[in-house]
């Protein structure tokens, strides 16, 4: 008999004890989990900017019957709106039949990601080689992006106010481009210095080519067939790069990862890996009565700044305007909200076990990570959700099956990070942080597991319901 000894019942019914998706979900479960990887695979190699994935998000909406909206026009009962705001963010709202006084439920992911930006005066000759110069956006490990194929992603608009996309790099037949880096050889002294040293943000030059225009008078012939190529395929001139947004992303599409295929690695899931689920849960919410805003933000990797980022009033505004379309009271309907902020957290690796503190760490594939709080130092910069919160979205993901896990982002004073959440929580709405354990963060690949990727789809599901 394997009866259960009082002492190991007692166990049971007292501590806490961590779940594995994979060995607690069903193998249809599973299965389900794989295949809604697969359409998240898809939109991540369709959005490696903010741009570009507020445009596939909105390919998405319109699928799903969305409809166009502008400040000031009519919100219905039973509406789907989405804003796009500026081309680099995006709200989706789904008008319920309820008053909205009763609170409406947000769900806020971003879809800006580390990388390299070019500068406004990017392109030079050097040496036999042409070059873009860079200025890295968010917090990156310089090292990480020599030597790896790297493509050009963005928009420039030219005085005339034409704006001409560019893509160069993610198509099988376009050319790529790198950051070449020093020979082991010819590197003694470079590996004396510290890592955060040893690579500058003014090495980080993107070479672009080397062969020279033909003629035999003029000097800067390499940069000038550089420019001539550009001007032929784009229309532009060298003062448009002033009043464009190229970035350098790296050159390859998510791949699963591992012989079990249950990793995905990829650029970028930061933070698409939790802004594909909040379109998902949106845009699949069969319900009618609550009033939905999903939130894809711009700017988080630099401080959530700017008219397209998480500070900027627009969220508060789009809540005035839903109270002024339904004659309720926004202030009303923001002390009643509820949001979820949706970012990754750090997942321990077992390779780096120092800077976690395990029993606070997300364990990957042990589902959605909710954060109380994040920030640095003393909780600094940090959201801190109120127990009472903390204790109502518990309840929403025990009463839903959401196999989920609390964490904070490493050890103690080991560093730390922010997210959208305090910039909710300042216009009077409760929030928490929840999202995907990811491996590598900020790297130019990164690695979640597929299992945590469908709990946080189904946490937002059940949020929304
Ligand atoms: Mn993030
Ligand atoms: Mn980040």
């Amino acid at each position: 008999m394997s009866e259960k000894t009082k002492a190991q019942e007692l166990k049971d019914k007292l501590f806490y004890k961590k779940k594995n998706v994979f060995e607690e979900r069903s193998e249809e479960e599973i299965d389900r989990a794989y295949a809604y990887a697969e359409g998240y695979k898809k939109y991540l190699d369709n959005a490696k900017t903010e741009r570009e994935a507020v445009n596939a998000a909105i390919q998405l909406a319109k699928e799903a019957g969305y409809v166009e909206y502008t400040l000031g026009d009519e919100l219905k009962a039973g509406g789907k709106y989405y804003l796009n705001n500026r081309g680099k963010s995006l709200f989706l709202v789904k008008m319920g039949t309820e008053s909205p006084e009763c609170g409406v439920r947000i769900n806020a992911a971003h879809i800006d990601s580390p990388r390299l930006d070019l500068k406004q005066h990017p392109l030079y000759e050097d040496n036999g080689f042409a070059y873009l110069k860079t200025h890295y956006y968010g917090g990156i490990r310089k090292y990480q992006w020599t030597t790896i194929p790297l493509a050009l992603h963005g928009v420039v608009t030219k005085m005339n106010g034409e704006t001409v996309d560019i893509v160069i790099g993610e198509d099988a037949n376009d050319p790529i481009f790198c950051i070449t880096d020093l020979l082991p050889h010819l590197a003694s002294n470079q590996s004396q210095k510290p890592l955060g040293t040893a690579f500058e943000g003014e090495g980080l030059n993107l070479m672009i080519g080397c062969r020279p225009y033909r003629d035999d008078e003029i000097d800067q012939k390499i940069k000038l067939n550089m420019m001539a190529i550009l001007n032929e395929k784009y229309g532009i001139v060298e003062s448009d790069f002033i009043s464009a947004e190229l970035t350098v992303t790296p050159a390859m599409n998510a791949r699963d990862l591992g012989l079990d295929r249950a990793l995905i690695a990829g650029y970028g899931h930061d933070d698409r890996v939790c802004a594909y689920p909040v379109i998902t849960s949106i845009l699949e919410d069969e319900g009618t009565e609550h009033t939905l805003i999903g939130v894809l933000a711009d700017k988080e990797e630099i401080g959530s700044c700017g008219a397209t980022g998480m500070r900027c009033r627009l969220l508060a505004d789009l809540i005035d305007e839903i109270a002024r379309e339904t004659g309720t009271n926004a202030n009303v309907i923001r002390a009643n909200s509820m949001c979820l902020s949706a970012d990754v957290s750090a997942g321990f690796d077992p390779l780096y076990p120092e800077v976690f503190e395990k029993r606070n760490s997300a364990l990957l594939s042990c589902g959605v990570v909710m954060s109380k709080y994040t920030g640095a130092r003393g909780k600094s910069g940090s959201n801190d959700a109120s127990a009472e919160y903390v204790a109502k979205v518990r309840a929403i993901f025990e009463a839903n099956d959401v196999i989920w896990q609390t964490a904070e982002l490493g050890k103690v004073d080991a560093g730390g990070g922010g997210t959208v959440a305090a910039d909710v929580a300042n216009h009077n709405i409760d929030t928490v942080d929840l999202g995907v354990p990811v491996l590598s963060m900020h790297a130019p690949m990164e690695v979640i597991s597929k299992a945590d990727l469908y709990e946080t789809h189904k946490a937002f599901c059940a949020f929304c319901k």
